[in-house]
């Protein structure tokens, strides 16, 4: 591993343990009616699509995996003959035909894109119908679930299409705000009372989904058939102000190296722009990671990473491929040694949701922004 290691000048580390540990926690909040479906679009948020599709499937027993469009959907099928596969976001009608080829759930989000995206086809496409009950982003939206379920019954009777479920997404389930609960309960009810009117037609669907992860953790409901969990999979928060279930563990952390150490006088300035100048004699490292690798630059003097088990911070502009930081507390400090931007080292603890924080995004954009570039090693 070490040798390994050291042909990588920035890395990323996926566990697979952490992954396995943290399905086992969704599988405990989850009602026993619920499964989880797990959203590995994004190249399952950064970790890598391959790895842990297999080992969700494979390890854990996962059946229902989400993506965001026909390339990932794919690469899931390419893993797993067997799995369900749900397209969440929008797929071009005239790829309707892979769909069918791959055996793919299309997300419905209107009764046009249900009528383009069977005209023509050879087969019955199956699609979950998706509800906009307050995301305000896509899917089929109304006044009453009444009106909701005339609108599904006709989508319903398209002979070339197999509706096998309907959804929805939560705006803001990951807020403790009561407004924000009250908001979510009116999505959650209006999803439901539809769900009851089509059974009243005779139209008794397998799937009703609702929840995400922040759901999955605050607001858990037996009624949701589906967990599509997401961010929790991978241990990050829905929302750094609310606490995360005990027990789940970030699975990604991301490690550089120090490639040159030098002692500067008091007046120096590091980096682009001269933005950092030395007050005092000081130690500095510079380490083989910069924003081309999805280390923001926008953490330039303003983030910490951990060496030797402490913390040191960045010093003047982040670049492209490099970055500094002071490390005049740390005489050990050496070319060759390894450092950690994200994860443990030692008893200290740098998470993608603290990087978030720092420069005011969420753990989840810095997960997923992590670079083609660097290599995803897995343990
Ligand atoms: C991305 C996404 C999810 C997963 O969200 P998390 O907050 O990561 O759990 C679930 N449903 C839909 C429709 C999504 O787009």
């Amino acid at each position: 591993m070490k040798e390994q290691r050291h042909l990588h000048r920035a890395w990323a580390e996926i566990s697979l343990e952490a992954l396995k540990n943290n399905i086992d926690i969704i599988k405990k909040l989850n009602s026993p009616s619920t499964e989880i479906m797990a959203v590995v679009k994004a190249d399952a948020y950064g970790h890598g699509c391959e790895k842990v599709v297999t080992c969700l499937e494979k390890e854990c027993g996962i059946k229902y995996f989400a993506v965001s469009n026909i390339d990932e959907a794919a690469e899931v099928r390419s893993l797993c003959p067997d799995a369900e596969i749900l397209i969440l976001g929008y797929t071009p009608p005239e790829y309707a035909e892979d769909l069918l080829r791959y055996n793919i759930i299309q997300g419905i989000v209107s009764s046009d894109y249900a009528n383009e995206l069977c005209s023509g086809i050879s087969e019955r496409l199956r699609c979950h119908i998706k509800i906009d009950t307050g995301m305000g982003r896509i899917g089929l939206r109304h006044e009453t679930p009444e009106s909701c379920a005339e609108e599904i019954a006709g989508i319903c009777c398209l002979e070339k299409l197999s509706v096998e479920g309907i959804y929805t997404h939560f705006a803001a389930a990951d807020s403790s705000d009561p407004d924000n609960i009250e908001y979510t309960d009116r999505q959650e009810t209006f999803i439901t009372d539809t769900y009851d009117c089509l059974i009243k037609k005779g139209i008794s669907l397998p799937h009703v989904h609702f929840m995400n992860s922040a759901a999955t953790c605050y607001r858990n409901s037996p009624r949701s058939t589906l967990s599509r969990a997401g961010i929790i999979m991978y241990g990050l928060h829905p929302d750094i102000s609310l606490e995360i279930p005990s027990g789940l563990k970030p699975v990604m952390s991301l490690r550089a190296v120090i490639s040159h150490v030098k002692t500067v006088e008091a007046g120096t300035c590091i980096s682009y722009g001269r933005t950092f100048k030395a007050s005092d004699k000081m130690r500095i490292a510079t380490v083989t990671i910069g924003y081309a690798d999805g280390y923001s630059r926008l953490l330039s003097s303003k983030g910490e990473i951990l060496v030797h088990g402490r913390r040191c911070r960045i010093v003047g502009r982040v670049c492209m491929d490099q970055l500094m930081i002071d490390v005049t507390d740390i005489p050990e400090a050496r070319p060759g040694d390894i450092v950690t931007l994200i994860g443990s080292d030692g008893t200290e603890t740098i998470t993608a949701d603290d990087l978030a924080s720092v420069y005011g995004t969420i753990g989840y954009e810095v997960v997923c922004g992590i670079s083609k570039r660097v290599p995803r090693i897995y343990t």
